[in-house]
C-alpha cells in the first residue's frame, strides 16, 4: 500500500516519516480513533448521574474531549439545579417559618 505526501503528494516508502521533497512531516497510521461523537446522551447521562458525568469527564479528557464536555456539562448543569432547588427550598422554608412565628 503506497502511502503519498499529504503536504505536495510526492509518494512515500512506507517507513518514512519525513517527505523527502518538502520535508513535511507524514502521518503515521490512521489509528482507528475510539469513537468520540460528542453525542447529548452523554450529556443526559452526566445530567441524571451526575457523578458518573464528573467521573467519565476525567476520564475522557484526553481522549475523548468532545464526549467528556458533554457528560461534565450535564453533570454541572444538573448540580446546578440541585443546588438552585436546595438554595430556594431553604429560602421558602425560612420564610414559612418565620412567616409561622410572625404570624401567631
Ligand atoms: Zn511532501
Amino acid at each position: 500500500m503506497a502511502k503519498f505526501c499529504k503536504n505536495c503528494g510526492a509518494e512515500l516508502n512506507e517507513n518514512q516519516k519525513v517527505c523527502l521533497k518538502c520535508g513535511a512531516m507524514v502521518d503515521d497510521e490512521v489509528k482507528p480513533a475510539e469513537v468520540d461523537s460528542g453525542s447529548v446522551g452523554w450529556g443526559f447521562l452526566g445530567f441524571f448521574i451526575p457523578i458518573v458525568g464528573i467521573i467519565l469527564y476525567f476520564v475522557w479528557k484526553s481522549s475523548k474531549p468532545r464526549s467528556a464536555k458533554q457528560a461534565g456539562r450535564g453533570a454541572l448543569v444538573s448540580i446546578c439545579i440541585s443546588i438552585f432547588s436546595s438554595i430556594l427550598y431553604a429560602i421558602l422554608t425560612a420564610t414559612v417559618l418565620v412567616g409561622s412565628a410572625g404570624g401567631f
